[in-house]
């Protein structure tokens, strides 16, 4: 079994498409065992995305990132890292595979729906970012 964090990002909150993801993560055998819904202020962000602080795009990616609430999950599965990271689709919704996450509801290579963790230390540093072990349920 393996954990992963995953954030509804504000345009798809904003696009009330929450239970439309989650659906998908149960369809493909994902179990959901923490989440809640949260407003992320300016440094919570900057934090959140520090390995992305040299990037041109940095600054537009933490003031969009706290435009609106987003919903954070953490996910738990076989292999489920992978799993989600398929269920997403590629980061630039224009390269994404069809019937992806990203390819039908992205608008932007920024405003791109769903964050997922990428790999288990990324992953365990993310879910311990918005969650603490009690609130994780399995
Ligand atoms: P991910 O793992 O697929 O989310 O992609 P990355 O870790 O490379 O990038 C993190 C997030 O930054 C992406 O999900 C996008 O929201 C945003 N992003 C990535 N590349 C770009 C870019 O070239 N321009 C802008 N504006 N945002 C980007």
């Amino acid at each position: 079994m393996q954990r992963t964090l995953s954030l509804i990002k504000p345009d798809g909150v904003a696009k009330n498409i929450i239970g439309e993801i989650i659906k998908r993560f149960e369809g493909a055998g994902i179990r959901v065992v923490a989440m809640k819904k949260l407003h992320l202020s300016q440094k919570q962000a900057e934090g959140f995305y520090a390995v992305h602080k040299e990037r041109p795009f940095f600054k537009s990616l933490t003031e969009f990132m706290t435009s609106g609430p987003i919903v954070a999950m953490v996910l738990e599965g076989e292999d489920v890292i992978a799993k989600n990271r398929k269920l997403m689709g590629a980061t630039n919704f224009k390269e994404a595979e069809e019937g992806t996450i990203r390819r039908e509801f992205a608008t932007d290579i920024e405003k791109n729906v769903v964050h997922g963790s990428d790999a288990p230390e990324t992953a365990a540093f993310e879910i311990a970012y918005f969650f603490s072990t009690m609130e994780i349920v399995g």
